[in-house]
């Protein structure tokens, strides 16, 4: 299903005119589909259909509120790494008692607000965070419902910036002393073990290494079972990938994913969570920004465009590959372009050399994929005001974040300092 589209040789967003959001707003902007957004979150929740089954949507893919309503009101739960967006999705009408968090570096004073709001689940990332979960709620009079993220020690094939679960990167509990931990956190009085959750990486786009962890966690629940601990939730995590369109073999397709979840981890007869973020916001957004320059270099034509790496961070940070088409379709001869942004880092760049029809100044093009890992990791580095976001919903689209202008950017510092 096509929610962004040429209808008469012009980029539509459903039913909007991506050339009429940029005259109204300005660019680069961020544009959202509201039916694709609901298309892809209904798909989750078709697959895995048990009435067993929490879709907790991973926020940091896109924690808009207007995307996070739209979620929310469908039925979705959400994962949080953090306070602020603990916060977000309880602004956002998404209930506690659908709400995981995750992260490997919960504070005390995270832990108590996440506790007064009774969620649903706190996925442990170490024996130290245990330790004061423990005491936090024992000062509250509580006991806090714990799954423990754990590191199978798997390679997701995946970017390595992007991999979690092998034995070397930060994240969960090693296998090897999830036993030790379950048996302390039986222990504690102020902890109430519930669950197993994992999470091997992100932008997955092979099953087998799903399929490794899936193992690990069913033969662990089985010893954790043996052992006299109570294991009625299984945290899958997120991680599945997306097509960017690069020519890269495709993802495998959600009902494989959901269909080796269920075969793997059913007879369990566990609440089964999952966490996607990028395979639920990915493809629902484009960044749309006009070309300013086209410079011939000595080498290369840029194509210098007004997003940067501010604006969308994949491209540099994880030398990811966006899909880049003008906005307008133009019979243009093809040329080679490097296309960069204004930022003045060399790393500002979306492509070394991409094919484009040829593009004038002042023409628009949509970067592709953008709904997850755009917006969230914008800022303002070179005092460019935060990018703004649009939501399109059939016919129309609303501002779901303004720009801000230059005095609110500025005025957040205090040009006065000590003495
Ligand atoms: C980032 C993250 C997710 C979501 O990952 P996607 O690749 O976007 O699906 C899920 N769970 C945890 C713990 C995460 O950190």
């Amino acid at each position: 299903m096509a929610f962004f589209d040429y209808r008469e040789g012009r980029l539509h967003a459903e039913g909007v005119s991506i050339n009429h959001i940029a005259e109204q707003v300005q660019t680069p902007l961020y544009c959202y589909s509201k039916a694709a957004l609901r298309h892809n979150y209904l798909a989750y929740a078709g697959h895995f259909n048990a009435e067993n089954t929490l879709i907790c949507y991973a926020v940091k893919a896109n924690s808009n509120q207007a995307v996070l309503r739209t979620l929310g009101q469908l039925g979705a739960g959400a994962d949080v790494v953090s306070e602020g967006e603990l916060r977000r999705v309880l602004l956002a009408g998404i209930p506690a008692e659908r709400i995981v968090y995750s992260g490997v570096a919960k504070t005390g004073r995270e832990m108590r607000f996440a506790l007064e709001q009774d969620i649903f689940q706190f996925n442990v990332e170490s024996e130290p965070e245990l330790e004061l979960l423990n005491e936090v709620a024992l000062s509250m009079g509580k006991r806090a419902p714990v799954a423990f993220r754990i590191n199978p020690d798997i390679d997701a094939r995946t970017h390595a910036k992007i991999s979690t679960g092998k034995a070397s990167n930060k994240f969960g509990i090693p296998w090897t002393r999830a036993h030790q931990a379950y048996a302390r956190a039986a222990e504690l009085s102020g902890i109430r073990i519930q669950g197993i959750d994992i999470h091997i990486g992100s932008q997955l786009t092979q099953l087998e290494p799903f399929e490794q962890a899936f193992i690990c966690v069913a033969e662990l629940t089985a010893e954790l079972r043996q052992l006299g601990h109570e294991i009625s939730v299984i945290d899958i995590g997120g991680g599945l990938g997306i097509d960017y369109g690069d020519g890269a073999a495709p993802p495998p397709v959600l009902a494989d994913y959901a269909a080796l979840a269920k075969r793997i981890l059913g007879p369990l007869g566990c609440r089964i969570l999952v966490e996607p973020g990028r395979s639920v916001a990915g493809n629902t957004g484009v960044l749309v920004s006009r070309v300013i320059y086209i410079k011939e270099g000595e080498l290369d034509r840029f194509l210098i465009i007004d997003a940067g790496m501010n604006d969308l961070l994949r491209p540099s940070l994880y030398d990811a590959y966006h899909e880049i088409v003008p906005v307008t379709q133009n019979a243009g001869e093809p040329l080679h372009y490097q296309v960069v942004g204004p930022i003045c880092e060399t790393g500002d760049t979306f492509s070394r050399d991409r094919i484009l029809p040829s593009l004038q100044a002042g023409e628009l093009v949509a970067i592709n994929n953008a709904g997850a890992y755009g917006a969230v990791m914008a800022s303002s580095y070179n005092t460019r005001p935060l990018v703004p976001e649009v939501l399109v919903d059939g016919e129309q689209f609303t501002v779901v974040r303004p720009r801000p202008d230059y005095a609110t950017l500025i005025d957040m510092d205090t040009p006065d300092g000590p003495g």
